[in-house]
C-alpha cells in the first residue's frame, strides 16, 4: 500500500486557529452516527442550543451551529438580511472587515466603510457618528480582528442602532469562549462565531446567534422548497415586495426550520461536528466563562512580559489589543519565514505570519482555547528565543522564560491571598 496509515506529527499550535483540540473533544467525535432525526440527535441538537444561549450570554430562541467553517455563518447572516440595494456599514481596521464588505457586495448591498489605521481600532463615537450620517440598514462589525491582534470595543453600539433602526452584526469569531462578550447587553441583533479559536473544536461549524428584530426581516423573504411542508398557503399572505435569500443552503429561515420543533428537513445536520461542539461547550461550562476569560488573560500576560523581557516589540496600540492574538514586530534583518520554519521543524511549534500589508513585518502568537496553556507558553517562549539567537538578532538572553514565570508566580498569590 502505497499511502501509509495517517500518522501526524505532534504540534504545539499557538496561531490565531485552527488550535489545538481538547482531547475530549477528539473522543466524543468518534461517537457512533445517529440518524439526524432521531430523537436521540435532536435532543442532542436541543442540548447544544441551550449550550450556546449560555456561553453568547443570551435569552434569543436562535442559537445554532451552521454547517461549514465561521465564514458560512458570516455569510448565512448577511445574506439572509441584506436585500440588493441595502447600506451597509462596515468600520475596517484589518482583513477580517474587508471580507465583510466582500461578502456584503456580493448580495447586492450598498457598502460604506470607514478606516482606520491596521493595529487601531475606533473610538465608538466614531462609529456612531458614522452610523447617523449614513443611516445603514446593517452595521457590520468585526469584534477580534485576527489579522492586526486588535479588539473593537463595541458595548455603546446596540443602543445607537436601536435608536437608529440599524441591524447590529457582529463577527466574534476569534473572541467568543476566550473574551467576555454580552449579545443581549450590548444590544447585539446577531453574532457569529468559531469552532476553531478559541472553541477548541475543529473547524467546520459556525455557531450563530440572533434575535427578533434579523427574524422578523427573514421571515418577510421566506421561501419554501416545494414538497417538504404544506405551509406554502400561509406563505403567499406574506408581503412579497422582500426578494428571496440568494442562497439555500446558507438561509437562516430554512436553516431555524430545521432547528425548531418542525425539524423541516434541510441539509443533512454533520452529526460527528455536532458532538465535537457538544463536548466543547460543556467543557467551557464546566470551567466557567469568568474562569476561562481569567485564564486567557493570565496566560496572555505571561506571554507578553516574555516577549518584552526578551527585547522584541509588540506590535499594536496595547491599548485595542486583543487577548487572544499577541502580534510582535519582525526584528530588522531577520528573515520572518526561516524564524516560523525553524520553530516548526525543531520544536514542532507552529506561529503565524500575517496578511497583506502586514506580512513579513510580524508575526502573531494566539492563546486560545485549549492550546491557551503555562507549558505551550513556556515552550513557545523558549523556542523563540533559541530561535532567535540562532538567526543573529539581538535578544535579552535568558530573562523571558523569568519575567512568564513571575507572572504566574504572582498569579498564584493572588489566587491564594483570595483564598486566604
Ligand atoms: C478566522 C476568522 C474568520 C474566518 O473563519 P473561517 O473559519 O476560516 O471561515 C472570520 N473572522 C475572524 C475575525 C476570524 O478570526
Amino acid at each position: 500500500m502505497k499511502y501509509t496509515d495517517l500518522n501526524t506529527p505532534n504540534r504545539t499550535i499557538m496561531t490565531p486557529g485552527p488550535v489545538e483540540v481538547d482531547p475530549r473533544v477528539l473522543r466524543a467525535m468518534s461517537t457512533p452516527i445517529l440518524g439526524q432525526f432521531d430523537p436521540a440527535f435532536t435532543n442532542i441538537m436541543n442540548e447544544v442550543m441551550e449550550m450556546l444561549r449560555t456561553i453568547f450570554q443570551t435569552t434569543n430562541q436562535w442559537a445554532f451551529p451552521v454547517d461549514g467553517t465561521s465564514r458560512s455563518g458570516i455569510e448565512a447572516i448577511l445574506c439572509s438580511v441584506i436585500e440588493p440595494g441595502d447600506k451597509v456599514l462596515v468600520p475596517i481596521f484589518g482583513r477580517f472587515g474587508y471580507l465583510l464588505t466582500e461578502i456584503c457586495e456580493r448580495y447586492g448591498a450598498d457598502v460604506h466603510t470607514i478606516e482606520c489605521s491596521w493595529g487601531e481600532v475606533f473610538d465608538q463615537q466614531e462609529i456612531i457618528a458614522a452610523i447617523r450620517d449614513i443611516q445603514p440598514k446593517v452595521l457590520a462589525v468585526v469584534h477580534g480582528e485576527t489579522s492586526t491582534g486588535c479588539m473593537q470595543p463595541i458595548d455603546k453600539l446596540g443602543t445607537i442602532c436601536r435608536e437608529e433602526e440599524v441591524l447590529f452584526i457582529v463577527d466574534a469569531v476569534a473572541t467568543i469562549g476566550g473574551v467576555d462578550i454580552k449579545v443581549d447587553e450590548w444590544k447585539i441583533d446577531a453574532l457569529i462565531a468559531g469552532t476553531q479559536k478559541c472553541l477548541s473544536i475543529p473547524a467546520g461549524m459556525a455557531p450563530v446567534t440572533y434575535n427578533e428584530r434579523v427574524e422578523k426581516v427573514i421571515t418577510q423573504r421566506k421561501k419554501v422548497e416545494k414538497g417538504i411542508s404544506t405551509e406554502t398557503d400561509r406563505l403567499e399572505e406574506l408581503d412579497r415586495s422582500h426578494s428571496f435569500v440568494k442562497s439555500n443552503y446558507l438561509d437562516l429561515s430554512m436553516l431555524q426550520d430545521y432547528w425548531s420543533p418542525r425539524r423541516l428537513n434541510h441539509h443533512t445536520e454533520a452529526t460527528s461536528m455536532l458532538y465535537a461542539l457538544r463536548e466543547g461547550l460543556r467543557i467551557i461550562l464546566e470551567e466557567g466563562l469568568e474562569n476561562r476569560f481569567h485564564r486567557h488573560q493570565l496566560h496572555e500576560q505571561a506571554l507578553m512580559a516574555g516577549i518584552e523581557a526578551m527585547g522584541l516589540k509588540r506590535y499594536g496600540n496595547p491599548a485595542a489589543k486583543l487577548p487572544t492574538v499577541t502580534c510582535i514586530e519582525v526584528p530588522t534583518g531577520v528573515n520572518p519565514e526561516t524564524v516560523r520554519e525553524m520553530l516548526l521543524d525543531q520544536f514542532g511549534i507552529e506561529i503565524a505570519k500575517s496578511f497583506g500589508p502586514l506580512e513579513g513585518k510580524i508575526w502573531r502568537i494566539g492563546t486560545m482555547g485549549y492550546s491557551c496553556r503555562k507549558e505551550n507558553v513556556l515552550f513557545t517562549l523558549a523556542a523563540l528565543e533559541a530561535v532567535l539567537i540562532r538567526h543573529g538578532a539581538k535578544v535579552e538572553t535568558g530573562k523571558a522564560m523569568q519575567a512568564a514565570l513571575d507572572i504566574y508566580h504572582n498569579s498564584q498569590l493572588i489566587v491564594h491571598a483570595e483564598v486566604l
